[in-house]
């Protein structure tokens, strides 16, 4: 098994939510859909206020070729685009709908047929896009046009106490082998690699009773971050990605395993994207599980019904080592929301920064051999041209820097912050 360099090794926190059956968030009495789940431009309003929709009507199309339809997840009537707060702090445009508890549902026309462009337009049709955190449209991922010889499947999920990708490898290995095998057919890879850490036995125990020749399970070692795109190619394939260039540049799509269970849903069961497994944990989670949610739900709703205290020490929307504090519950889940996290004062540490004392442990744990605090040195220095000079482009925002300073320096937030800078300002 070929092993990335650097990485650290957090404990897992995985133990509250691995291995239970997935519950279900009840839908709440109304949700705020945001028209933008996904890398690209935001969806264009389909539907307008008083108007009737049912569980899958389309309420927001695709507005370019990088974008994602949008579905109602609940039956009820829409009261139009109303401006709501999302996770950054900021508002943005989400389509309201007060739901009638009808629970009335419409499915997309079944496919005639399977074949590469069929395929790979329901999945555009669907408004699919990477559920593991990126939202990049699965329809634009996929269709490279036989580049790629090998579908890489994200199982890794190496970040502490998520578990609703290892809750689908266990719970419908079946119907995710399925969507692997007509993501292959869209994307025209011959072979696929699921990619499993090794702290999920039976995920990759279920699993390889439904793979064949073409689908093969790799049981990956437990480091994070083993699930960021060039070390699970790496790890999956031997392939190494130049700088600067994509996967498909070295043979290989990735998508995540909740995508490709969506892409089972659309193809095989007619049903679009409106609605995803998520983990809730942490010690202030009175009861932490897996739960399906409807896309568009408050984040309250998601706390009621899982036990999550208000008042804990931090709220994170995310796994711990990469996610965002949240500051208000009337957040509202998409498509790419995989983890909510009540952490208690025991989980949560306040860092107050001290002097860098040159240990050289940030160089060692940075999976893209970077130097984190050369850069962050720049970015005090605003030294913009100095900190792209050491790389800071190429920072995959994994976080193992600051995890691993015994400064409690905040070199991620550094680096991310160069990133931005030299990115909008063309340095
Ligand atoms: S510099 Fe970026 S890629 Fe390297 S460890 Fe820090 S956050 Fe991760
Ligand atoms: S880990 Fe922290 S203390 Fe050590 S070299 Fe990096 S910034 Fe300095």
């Amino acid at each position: 098994m070929a092993k990335f360099a650097g990485g650290v090794h957090p404990a897992g926190c995985k133990q509250r939510t691995a291995g239970a059956a997935i519950g279900v968030c009840p839908a709440p009495e109304q949700v705020y859909i945001p028209l933008s789940q996904h890398i690209g431009a935001p969806a264009r309003p389909v539907v307008s206020a008083g108007e009737r929709v049912l569980r899958g009507t389309l309420i927001a199309a695709a507005d370019g070729a990088l974008s994602a339809n949008v579905y109602s997840s609940v039956a009820g009537t829409c009261r139009g685009v109303i401006d709501h707060i999302t996770a950054s702090g900021k508002k943005a445009p989400h389509i309201l709908i007060e739901n009638d508890r009808s629970d009335e549902s419409v499915s997309l026309p079944p496919l005639a047929e399977r074949t590469p462009e069929s395929v790979l337009a329901r999945i555009a049709e669907a408004g699919i896009v990477g559920m593991g955190g990126a939202g990049f449209p699965t329809a634009v991922k996929l269709g490279v046009h036989g580049r790629a010889d090998v579908l890489v499947v994200n199982g890794a999920e190496c970040e502490p106490y998520i578990t609703c990708d290892d809750a689908i490898m266990r719970a419908y290995p079946q119907e995710l082998v399925q969507g692997i095998r007509l993501a292959m057919l869209a994307c025209g890879a011959r072979r696929a690699v699921v990619g499993i850490e090794k702290n999920k036995p039976e995920a990759i125990g279920s699993l390889r009773a439904f793979c064949g020749e073409d689908v093969e399970v790799r049981p990956l070692r437990t480091r994070y971050p083993q699930g960021a795109e060039k070390q699970l190619i790496y790890g999956c394939t031997g392939r190494k990605v130049p700088e600067g260039k994509l996967p498909v540049d070295a043979g290989v799509v990735v998508v995540n395993v909740h995508t490709a269970f969506s892409v089972y849903r659309a193809v095989e069961r007619n049903e679009p994207c409106y609605a995803r497994v998520m983990t809730v944990s942490g010690a202030a989670a009175g009861r932490p599980q897996n739960v399906w949610v409807a896309n568009g739900t408050p984040l309250r709703a998601v706390a009621e019904c899982c036990g999550g205290k208000e008042d804990c020490a931090r709220i994170v929307l995310g796994g711990p080592m990469m996610g965002e504090p949240v500051f208000s519950l009337k957040v509202c889940t998409g498509k790419t929301t995989s983890s909510l996290l009540f952490l208690d004062a025991s989980e949560c540490e306040n860092k107050v920064a001290t002097p860098c004392i040159g240990c050289g442990r940030c160089v060692q744990a940075c999976p893209m051999g970077l130097s984190p605090t050369f850069i962050e040195e720049a970015v005090f220095a605003k030294n913009y041209a100095e900190a792209k000079r050491f790389g800071a482009e190429s920072c995959i925002g994994c976080g193992c820097c600051s995890y691993v300073c015994p400064a409690k320096r905040f070199l991620a937030q550094s680096v991310k912050l160069a990133k931005k800078i030299i990115r909008e300002r063309k340095v």
